[in-house]
C-alpha cells in the first residue's frame, strides 16, 4: 500500500474533473503540498484524516467578498443598496484604521477556513494588512485594493497608484496571494480612470475585479449619460478580457451576455447579497449555457452576513429556480462545481486548484455528512446542496496543510482575535 505525507481515507470523493468522477470510498494522498494520488485504492499517511461517510470536495472558492466588513455584520440591516453604502457603511469605513481591518480580516479568514473556503476574491482597503490576515489563517487570497474614484477628494492617479503599489507588493506571494485591480463600480469610477485601470493591469500583469450591474438605477443612470450600458463602454474602451471578473452583472441585456461571452469574461454570482439587498437575480442559468465562466461568491459579510458557501450554494440554485421558474435550473451537481472548480477557473487559477486531480495543489475539504440531516445520502451533490451547512466542514487542508482539524482551526488562536475583533468593533460604532 502507498504511503504519502497525509492520506484522506475512504471517504465520498467529488473530484470536480473533467468527468466529474466520484470515488466512493475514494481516498487522496498528498505529498510536499501536492495531490500525488485519487481513486478507489486503500492508500496509507504518515498524518491520516479517516473520511468515512463524509463527503469530500476540492476547497471552496469564494469569489467575491470584502473580507474586513465582518466589522459590519448585523449593523444596519434591510437597507437598499444605495442607501447602505451613502448614509451608513461609507461614513463608517472613513474611520477604519489599518488595525481594525486586519482583525476584520483575520475574522472573516477563520469563518471562511471553517467553512471549507480555502481561497477568496477580495476588495477592500488597507489590503496589506488583508493578506497578513490571509497569511495568518493559511488559506488563499486574490486580493484587491478597493478603488472608489468618483466620491473621493483624492486625485486619480493616487487612487489608481494604491492599488499598482499593493499589486507589485503581493501578486504571486508564495503561490498563495495574488493581486488584481479593483475599480470599485461603474457608478464610482469615471471611464477615463477605468481605461487607466486596463493599461496598469496589462503592465503588471494582474486581473481586475469590479462591482457591475448590481442594482438597477446606476445601469439606467448610465445609459442616460454615456448613451451605451456599462458592459458596451467598458468593451468600447478595451476593457474587457478573460483577466476580468464582474461581480453581480445582474442588469444586463441580450447584447451584454453576448459581449461578456465573447470577451471571456468571468462572473461571480451573490444570491444572498442580491436577495438580501433586493439587487435583483441574474441570468446565470443562460451565462451557463453560453459558457461563460461564473463562480459563487458570498459578498462581504456586511450584506450576507455568513461566509458560508455551503449555505450559499442551496440559495444560488432556488433562486434560478424561481427567476425562470423552472425546477430543473442550476441543479446541485452544477452549483458544487460552480462553488469549487467554477471559481477556481473565473479567477483564472485552475491550472493550481479547484478539483482533486494528481499534480494540482492539495486544498481539500472533509464535511461530516453522517449526520442525520444528510440521511439517506443517495447523491452526494444533493446531499451537499440541499441538505448541507458549513458547520459540518470537518477537515480542511490548504496546499498540503491541515489547518482545520475535527472542526478546530489549527494556525490562529481564535478566541483572543475575537477578543481584539470586539475591541474593534466598539471602537468604530462606540
Ligand atoms: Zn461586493
Amino acid at each position: 500500500m502507498e504511503k504519502y505525507e497525509i492520506a484522506v481515507r475512504n471517504g465520498i470523493v467529488l473530484t470536480m474533473d473533467d468527468e466529474m468522477k466520484v470515488f466512493s470510498p475514494g481516498s487522496i494522498g498528498i505529498e510536499d503540498g501536492e495531490i500525488r494520488y485519487v481513486g478507489g485504492d486503500e492508500v496509507r499517511g504518515e498524518e491520516e484524516i479517516d473520511a468515512r461517510g463524509c463527503i469530500v470536495t476540492p476547497g471552496f472558492v469564494n469569489c467575491h467578498t470584502h473580507s474586513p466588513m465582518t466589522l459590519f455584520r448585523n449593523a444596519f440591516e434591510d437597507q437598499p443598496l444605495e442607501k447602505w453604502l451613502k448614509e451608513y457603511v461609507w461614513p463608517v469605513e472613513a474611520r477604519l484604521k489599518p488595525e481594525h481591518v486586519k482583525v476584520g480580516a483575520l475574522v472573516a479568514a477563520a469563518e471562511m477556513a471553517l467553512n471549507g473556503v480555502t481561497c477568496f476574491n477580495d476588495m477592500y482597503f488597507y489590503m496589506d494588512q488583508v493578506a497578513e490576515a490571509v497569511v495568518e489563517v493559511g488559506i488563499r487570497g486574490v486580493l484587491s485594493e478597493g478603488l472608489v474614484e468618483l466620491f473621493s477628494d483624492r486625485a486619480s492617479e493616487e487612487i489608481l497608484r494604491k492599488g499598482t503599489e499593493f499589486a507589485r507588493r503581493y501578486h504571486g506571494w508564495k503561490g498563495m496571494i495574488w493581486a488584481a485591480l479593483g475599480p470599485h463600480a461603474e457608478y464610482s469610477c469615471s471611464l477615463e480612470f477605468l481605461r487607466r485601470v486596463r493599461e496598469e493591469a496589462d503592465r503588471l500583469g494582474v486581473g481586475i475585479h469590479i462591482h457591475l450591474a448590481e442594482t438597477k438605477p446606476p445601469v439606467d443612470e448610465f445609459v442616460r449619460a454615456h448613451g451605451k450600458t456599462p458592459i458596451k463602454a467598458l468593451d468600447e474602451i478595451g476593457f474587457l478580457r478573460n483577466d476580468v471578473l464582474i461581480a453581480h452583472a445582474i442588469y444586463l441585456d441580450d447584447e451584454d451576455l453576448r459581449i461578456i461571452r465573447e470577451r471571456d469574461v468571468a462572473v461571480a454570482y451573490n444570491p444572498v447579497s442580491n436577495m438580501k439587498l433586493a439587487s435583483g437575480a441574474a441570468r446565470i442559468e443562460e451565462m451557463m449555457r453560453v459558457g461563460i465562466r461564473v463562480g459563487l461568491g458570498t459578498d462581504g459579510p456586511g450584506s450576507n452576513n455568513t461566509l458560508d458557501m455551503i449555505q450559499d450554494m442551496k440559495i444560488a440554485s432556488l433562486l434560478q429556480k424561481l427567476k425562470y421558474m423552472d425546477p430543473s435550473s442550476l441543479p446541485a451537481r452544477s452549483v458544487v462545481r460552480m462553488a469549487t472548480r467554477g471559481g477556481a477557473e473565473a479567477l483564472n487559477l485552475d491550472h493550481m486548484i479547484g478539483s482533486i486531480e494528481v499534480g494540482k495543489r492539495a486544498d481539500i475539504v472533509v464535511i461530516n455528512t453522517r449526520k442525520v440531516r444528510y440521511q439517506p445520502i443517495r447523491d452526494p451533490y444533493t446531499a451537499l446542496t440541499y441538505c448541507g451547512s458549513g458547520s459540518d466542514v470537518r477537515d480542511v487542508i490548504v496546499d498540503g496543510r491541515i489547518i482545520v482539524r475535527d472542526g478546530v482551526l489549527q494556525t490562529i488562536d481564535l478566541e483572543k482575535v475575537l477578543e481584539e475583533f470586539e475591541r474593534a468593533v466598539s471602537d468604530l460604532f462606540g
